[in-house]
């Protein structure tokens, strides 16, 4: 019954699911509301309503297990890049010494989105939801622009007017995503930038501000904040963006069960607010929640020099350095952290998506990190591999896959190992270079650093008895 098409599975266009599944009702501690920064209190619905678009902030709360997918999302993702494939990584497994069908690596091809990534898969949602409800424009905040370039693709497709905020740091040294924005038809302004007036606040400090994602958000929301017909896009973190990437894992199901695979033993994926890796697993978990498969093990990857989930507390704590943004309980490093410049931009927030830090708080979840250049070096043994150079965030999940089935190996262990490979590197050859030359360095945070910046952060004062 086994067929693995040299290793891919595929999935018809027909067989894309129809709902996105929602964990909010299965969770084993509820979930935590996002709280307005003014008064300690949890937002009301028509503040968000004023920021999101008003679907999203529905989806945020609802407590149905299953979200049904628009049909014409469904098209518009058949006609582009769904259902992405799943592969037996067969060559990987050859090269790491692996024979026979004891162990098995899988992974699912994220990479082939219209952006190289897995954020089309909300962004285009999003700009769906805010061209039905008359908004014209979307705007957001962008790091590395992985984030952005999604959006100004999502936008396009509905005719929206998309603006991105880019770290200046990025807007000078990463060209290539700023291009594929613009080719999309996106505006695009390095932060912090003369339009607004937090950005102005910054400049008139420094003219040459670097920017943060923290300053960057501040702009797209005092942006999006001018006109009714201007909505805010976020691109990971919060709730609606974990909700819209559970088609990853759903595919991965049937994809599986095509060649008789029930449950991996393994799951993996990259942590930078959550999306892709709870995309991924949700599904799955849902599972293990139920008893279905108690033992299988999901694992979350962060870099070592960003741990929110692995060093960091759970806590209240603001969304954004410039503490305007909702307040969330989270696993955070504190609102003041600046991580160090690592190539994995997407991996570089303070905190982490409250579903995820519920699901590891209660231990269904286990988080583990990693160093980059360990991270870029399997990078490039995957490459050799299997012939797509990862995005350095992806790396992260493909080092810990080599490294579980090494494991299995060792203990003559039978493992199915699957892991989100959440994007491709082609804008990223840098990282690469850089290891090629021996130039890549490691950054580590020591858990005392952590701690002493937490401690000296002001805490938001939280009544939890309130809801
Ligand atoms: C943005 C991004 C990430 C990190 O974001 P998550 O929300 O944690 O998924 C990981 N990989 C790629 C390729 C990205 O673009």
């Amino acid at each position: 019954m086994v067929d693995y098409f040299n290793g891919r599975i595929f999935l018809q266009p027909n067989e894309i699911p129809k709902d996105w599944v929602n964990i909010l009702p299965d969770l084993p501690s509820s979930m935590t509301p996002l709280i307005n920064p003014m008064d300690g209190k949890p937002a009301p619905p028509e503040m968000a309503f004023a920021i999101f678009p008003k679907e999203c902030v529905m989806q945020e709360v609802s407590q149905e297990p299953r979200v049904p997918i628009p049909k014409m999302l469904r098209e518009i993702f058949a006609s582009t890049y769904r259902p992405s494939p799943l592969h037996r990584a067969l060559r990987l497994e050859k090269e790491l010494g692996i024979e026979g069908d004891d162990i098995k690596i899988f992974y699912k091809n994220e990479s082939l989105s219209p952006t190289g990534s897995h954020k089309p898969n909300t962004a285009i949602t999003q700009a769906y939801y805010a061209k039905k409800e008359g908004t014209k424009e979307l705007v957001t905040e962008t790091g590395a622009g992985q984030w952005g370039s999604g959006l100004a693709y999502g936008c396009n497709l509905f005719n929206l007017k998309c603006t991105v905020y880019m770290v200046r740091a990025s807007f000078f040294q990463k060209p290539g995503r700023k291009i594929l924005m613009r080719s999309f038809n996106a505006d695009v302004h390095a932060s912090p930038s003369k339009l607004t007036e937090s950005g102005n606040s910054f400049l008139e400090r420094d003219p040459e501000h670097p920017g943060s994602l923290g300053i960057a958000i501040s702009e797209a929301l005092e942006h999006s904040m001018r006109s009714d017909i201007i909505k805010y896009s976020l691109g990971s973190v919060v709730n609606f963006v974990l909700l819209h990437q559970t088609i990853i894992g759903q595919e991965t199901k049937i994809q599986l069960a095509k060649v008789g695979i029930e449950e991996p033993d393994i799951l993996i994926g990259c942590m930078g607010g959550g999306s892709n890796f709870a995309g991924l697993m949700i599904p799955f978990a849902i599972d293990k929640l139920n008893g279905k498969s108690p033992n299988m093990e999901i694992i979350g990857v962060e870099p070592r020099a960003c741990p929110s989930v692995c060093k960091g507390d759970y806590r209240w704590d603001y969304g954004d350095s410039s503490m305007k943004g909702p307040i969330v309980k989270m696993h955070t490093l504190g609102h003041s952290f600046i991580p160090s410049p690592i190539h994995a931009g997407g991996l570089r927030y303070h905190g982490m998506a409250p579903i995820i830090s519920i699901l590891h708080n209660n231990r269904v979840i286990n988080a583990t990190m990693h160093h980059q250049t360990a991270v870029i070096g399997a990078g490039i043994q995957f490459a050799k591999a299997e012939g797509i150079l990862p995005a350095p965030e992806a790396a992260h999940a493909v080092k810990e896959a080599i490294d579980q089935a090494l494991i299995a190996k060792e203990n003559n262990e039978k493992k199915v190992i699957l892991f989100n490979l959440s994007g491709h590197g082609f804008f990223d050859l840098l990282a690469y270079k850089e290891y090629m030359t021996g130039n890549l360095k490691d950054y580590e945070l020591p858990t005392q650093e952590i701690q002493k910046t937490l401690a000296s952060e002001e805490m938001p004062v939280i009544d939890e008895s309130q809801f």
